[in-house]
């Protein structure tokens, strides 16, 4: 990093109305990166009303410096063009340092941040799995190569701009404290002639918890056999606060909806629990969740490569062990 200090931007995110959980773990990111002198801002970009000023009252929060709120009714729906006429428009209410822009690695993020480095001639690091300051004072981030085989450091050569979004579930969110709330400023917005027009979203998603920030998953592959078989695995996650996911092989066979499909093709996950029933373990279906901090595994073959990955096995068939667990937590 260079010497001066800089300036940290967060781009927060709102799901339904709600502040996504990925946004405080990318301001944990951001502040664990900080040096003495650098600042810490919050963008949310909102459709207004009483919920954005919800989300906007728990960033101010949550630890920095600042919290600056765009809102326009067109920002109640992603669009490429107006989000990020609406971000730099925030910027520009900022102290003209060096800058750090922090994103989720959601579909927003994604989408948003490599718009961002090429508009701001920035570097990019996507999908960072940790961040922090070396000796020298350069940023290190951790990303995963080779669908998780492998782990690599990266730093920038020069000290920003840079452009990082944070893989959700990686950092421990930033606390949102009872304390003095940052100031919130709003910025005037007046979006720019859109090509891009958003008739209208159909969700494929069933449940409530969103697979990639779930603390929990119970997931199931062509073992469950059918669409009913899943009905058990869906009741072991509702009990748990969890969500339930898939492997490809259930997809394929038409068991669930291709939205909750893990690994190299499907959701990259890292939650705390991971509870696999009847999913053998392809190396496409490590991509995805090899990470997740326990992972559990119930199949009827003691020689599947899940078992090799697995914290936890229950050789066992699945329809007997889930029952047995959802009566235990009963
Ligand atoms: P199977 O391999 O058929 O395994 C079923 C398991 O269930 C078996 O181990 C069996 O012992 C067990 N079982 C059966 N009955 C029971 C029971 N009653 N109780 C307990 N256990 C039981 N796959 C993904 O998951 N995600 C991806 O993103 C993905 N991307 C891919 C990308 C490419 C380019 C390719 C080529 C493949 C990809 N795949 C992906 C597919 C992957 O290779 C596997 O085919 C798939 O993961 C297998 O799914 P499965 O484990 O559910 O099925």
């Amino acid at each position: 990093m260079s010497g001066a200090s800089n300036q940290h931007i967060v781009i927060a995110e709102c799901r339904d109305g709600s502040l996504r959980r990925v946004s405080l773990e990318a301001i944990a990111a951001a502040q664990g990166c900080m040096a003495d002198g650098d600042r810490l801002a919050v963008v949310l970009l909102s459709p207004g009303g009483a919920e954005s000023d919800a989300a906007a009252g728990l960033l101010a929060r949550s630890g920095p410096d600042e919290v600056i709120v765009v809102d326009h009714p067109v920002l109640g729906r992603y669009a490429p063009d107006t989000h990020l006429a609406a971000a730099l428009e925030a910027a520009k209410a900022l102290a003209p340092e060096t800058r750090w822009w922090w994103l989720g690695h959601t579909a927003i993020g994604r989408d948003l941040a490599p718009r961002l480095a090429a508009r701001l001639a920035a570097g990019q690091i996507s999908d960072a799995l940790g961040a922090a300051r070396g000796g020298d004072g350069r940023i290190e981030f951790t990303r995963a190569l080779h669908a998780g085989k492998a782990l690599e450091r990266r730093a920038f050569r020069t000290g920003g701009p840079a452009v990082v979004t944070v893989r959700p579930n990686n950092f421990a969110p930033a606390p949102v404290t009872a304390g003095q709330a940052a100031p919130i400023r709003r910025v005037p917005f007046t979006p720019p002639p859109s090509r891009i027009f958003v008739r209208d979203v159909v969700r494929r998603v069933s449940g409530t918890v969103d697979l990639a920030e779930a603390r929990i998953i119970v997931a199931g592959g062509r073992g469950v056999k059918s669409a009913a078989g899943f009905a058990p695995l869906a009741e072991l996650a509702t009990l748990l606060g969890g969500a339930v996911g898939a492997s490809r092989g259930a997809c394929d066979a038409g068991y669930c909806d291709y939205a909750l499909q893990i690994g190299q093709t499907g959701k990259t996950v890292t939650p705390d629990l991971y509870i696999a029933c009847g999913i053998s373990g392809a190396v496409q279906h490590l991509a995805g969740m090899s990470r997740s901090r326990v992972i559990v595994a119930i199949n009827k073959d003691p020689d599947a490569p899940i078992f090799g990955v697995a914290d936890y096995g229950i050789v066992g068939d699945l329809f007997e062990v889930v029952p047995a667990l959802i009566a235990e937590l009963r």
